[in-house]
């Protein structure tokens, strides 16, 4: 008997209890997607006592935290580091003994890539805009008549942002479209790979959402004191160390691995799902923490309004091309005084963001070596998906040489591919959870998503939507007991 027959049968409430020892009475769970959402809400269920198991299509688990190895160092290609200022990962850190790894970045500029050179991100300006004005002013990323423009803020009206707006629109309304283009665009947009102006105010920055209702002013705000620590920090042994660890800590959670979860489908009041190659299970719920795509394609046959929804989530493309430097790239000056650049879409560059990783990283820092991590890839803009490995390496070492001065040519590289990975929280988004949660609910009780297309990218925002997902499936089976 395999594992998987073994786990409907152990669960199976219908059965008579065989012979031998007491027969397994637990609930059982499904978790679709073994990123650190599903990692997650597969600890969390299995510590509210269910029976819980866990299917990855891939080889590995992992999702979005990977690594490859460059010049012999392992490079993180996916997520790289951890703000602190949400304190989820951190505890999360904290619950699986990885204290000790935690790095905090070293302090450096951060650049923006303007048509006059690099330019240091002003002080205080923020992925939701800026917080004072003196420090964009002296940055000299903005005209005279952008900096004007800006400077009116404090007198403006309090814009209405009722039935969701973008953010860039909001800033554009603030402080004049150079802020967006120059500014906000290449922080917000870069992290997002994404147009500012069509990211909700409301889902993608939920703060200044609630400055924006609260205040009239961004700008003549009372603003809280300056959090004191470092802002990022990142794990020694890389970010995948963290779902390594998660996953060598589920306890008795059964992880399948190579395992593509086909279909959900209700019977007899369970929920029924495919996986590859024809085999069934049934379960009394499920967590789908797979890219959103990918969900609309398992519940679309129960539930094609849902499956409807779920498709219209947008993701962007990215590539990650990880370079290695001779040591003589670390004394221009760009490259040694900064953390990184930025890169505005407007500059028509396929490169859209590069982190100098042995200035930013004290374990990246390297006799002989100079890592450099450069990222390319936005929303409507596949650009980089049509160039091969080769071409796009290519251009993206020559768009860091252009942009930093440096003159070295690479002495390894690496990249990883995301398609359709980057969640876009578009205007609209939360509306459109909203129908996805309600119809779900109708179409396939029990079954919940969780992770970065629904609540945002960030490591953050993704164990609060896997602790979600899980009390609300546990909620569930108590409820149904
Ligand atoms: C290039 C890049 C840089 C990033 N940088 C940062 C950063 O510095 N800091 C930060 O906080 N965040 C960062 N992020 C975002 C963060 O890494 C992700 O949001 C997060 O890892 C997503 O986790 P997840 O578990 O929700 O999804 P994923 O990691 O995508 O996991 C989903 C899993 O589901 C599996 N799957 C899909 N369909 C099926 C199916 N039908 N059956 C079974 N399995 C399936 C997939 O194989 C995958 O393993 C970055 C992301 C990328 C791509």
């Amino acid at each position: 008997m395999s594992r998987i027959e073994s786990l409907d049968r152990r669960a199976s409430r219908d059965e008579p209890p065989p012979d031998g020892p007491e027969p397994d009475t637990r609930r059982t769970v499904a978790v679709v997607g073994g990123g650190i959402t599903g990692l997650v809400a597969a600890r969390r269920l299995a510590d509210s006592g269910a029976k819980v198991a866990l299917f990855e299509r891939g080889s590995s688990v992992g999702g979005q935290l990977a690594a490859v190895t460059v010049a012999g160092r392992q490079i993180d290609v996916g997520a790289e580091s951890l703000f602190t200022a949400a304190p989820g990962p951190l505890k999360l850190i904290e619950e699986l003994g990885l204290h000790d790894d935690l790095i905090a970045a070293n302090p450096a500029t951060t650049w923006i890539q303007t048509r006059r050179g690099l330019r240091a991100l002003p002080a205080g300006f923020t992925p939701a805009g800026p917080t004072r004005l003196w420090p964009v002013a002296r940055a000299g990323v903005l005209s005279p008549r952008g900096l004007l423009r800006a400077g009116l803020e404090p007198l403006l009206p309090a814009t209405a942002t009722d039935g969701d707006i973008s953010v860039g629109d909001y800033l554009d309304s603030r402080f004049g479209r150079q802020v967006t283009d120059r500014l906000l665009d290449p922080l917000l947009g870069g992290l997002h790979s994404g147009d500012v102006r069509r990211l909700s105010l409301a889902a993608a920055t939920p703060q200044l959402a609630a400055l924006a209702v609260k205040h009239r002013s961004l700008l003549l705000r009372r603003r809280p004191p300056a959090r004191s620590g470092p802002a990022f920090v990142t794990l020694r042994g890389g970010m995948r160390s963290l779902t390594d660890h998660l996953a060598a800590m589920l306890g008795d959670v059964e992880v399948h691995l190579e395992t593509q979860v086909t279909a959900l489908r209700r019977i007899d009041g369970r929920t029924q799902l495919t996986l590859e190659g024809g085999r069934h299970l049934n379960v009394d719920g499920v967590v789908l923490a797979t890219p959103a795509h990918a969900a609309a394609q398992v519940v679309r046959e129960v539930s094609p309004a849902a499956a409807a929804e779920l498709e219209g989530l947008r993701a962007a493309s990215v590539a990650v091309a990880a370079f290695a430097y001779p040591a003589s790239a670390a004394e221009v000056p760009a490259i040694s005084q900064g953390s990184g650049l930025l890169v505005p879409s407007s500059h028509g560059d396929l490169l859209k963001a590069a982190t100098f990783l042995s200035t930013k990283w004290s374990h990246h820092s390297d006799a002989e070596v100079v890592f450099i991590r450069a990222s390319a890839g936005r929303i409507d803009d596949d650009r980089a998906r049509h160039l091969d490995d080769t071409e796009l390496i290519t251009r993206l070492d020559g768009e860091l040489r252009a942009a930093t001065g440096m003159t070295e040519a690479p002495t390894d590289v690496a990249i990883r591919r995301w398609p359709v990975t980057m969640p876009q929280r578009e205007v609209g988004h939360r509306q459109r959870l909203t129908t996805i949660t309600r119809t779900l609910a109708d179409d396939l009780p029990g079954v919940t998503v969780a992770g970065a297309p629904y609540d945002g990218p960030g490591l953050a925002s993704c164990l609060r939507s896997a602790e979600q997902a899980a009390a609300q499936v546990a909620t569930t089976l108590e409820r149904s007991a």
